[in-house]
C-alpha cells in the first residue's frame, strides 16, 4: 500500500489529513474526477469544501504527486503519479485504462533538437465492453 504521508513529504508538501484522504480516494479509484473525489472525501470529512479539495489538488499537481488527465468535453480526471504509461480512454463509458508505452512509441518520442521532459499519451476510442454493446 502506498504511504501517502511520505509521498507528500518526499515532494515537499505537508501531510495534512485532507491531502492523505484525497490521495487515498484517487489511489482507490485509479482515475477519478473532482466531483467524485469530493463525494468520497465528504463522507469522512463533511466539513471539507469543494474549494479546499480543489486547492489541494492544484498544489499536489504542482508538486508532482498527482497527474491531471485532460478529457474531451468532460472534467479532467486525476491519478497518482506512477511510472510512465499511456491511457486508453473510452469515449462512451469514460473508462480510462493504463497501458505500457511500447518501445516503438518511446522511440517515436525521440525528436531532434528537443529535450523531452514530460509527456502524456492519451488515446481515445472504444473500450472492449462498449465495442460489444
Ligand atoms: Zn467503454
Ligand atoms: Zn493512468
Amino acid at each position: 500500500m502506498t504511504n501517502y504521508i511520505s509521498l507528500l513529504k518526499n515532494n515537499d508538501l505537508k501531510a495534512t489529513i485532507q491531502r492523505t484522504s484525497i490521495l487515498k480516494t484517487i489511489d482507490h479509484a485509479g482515475h477519478i474526477n473532482i466531483d467524485d473525489i469530493y463525494d468520497s472525501v465528504k463522507e469522512q470529512y463533511p466539513t471539507l469544501s469543494l474549494a479546499t479539495i480543489y486547492k489541494n489538488i492544484i498544489v499536489m499537481q504542482e508538486n508532482n504527486v498527482i497527474i491531471e488527465v485532460p478529457l474531451n468535453g468532460e472534467k479532467s480526471k486525476y491519478e497518482l503519479k506512477k511510472e510512465e504509461h499511456m491511457h486508453l480512454i473510452c469515449e462512451v463509458c469514460g473508462e480510462i485504462k493504463d497501458t505500457q508505452i511500447t518501445p516503438a512509441t518511446k522511440e517515436a518520442l525521440v525528436i531532434e533538437n528537443f529535450r523531452l521532459k514530460a509527456s502524456q499519451i492519451n488515446l481515445f476510442g472504444l473500450c472492449e465492453k462498449c465495442q460489444n454493446a
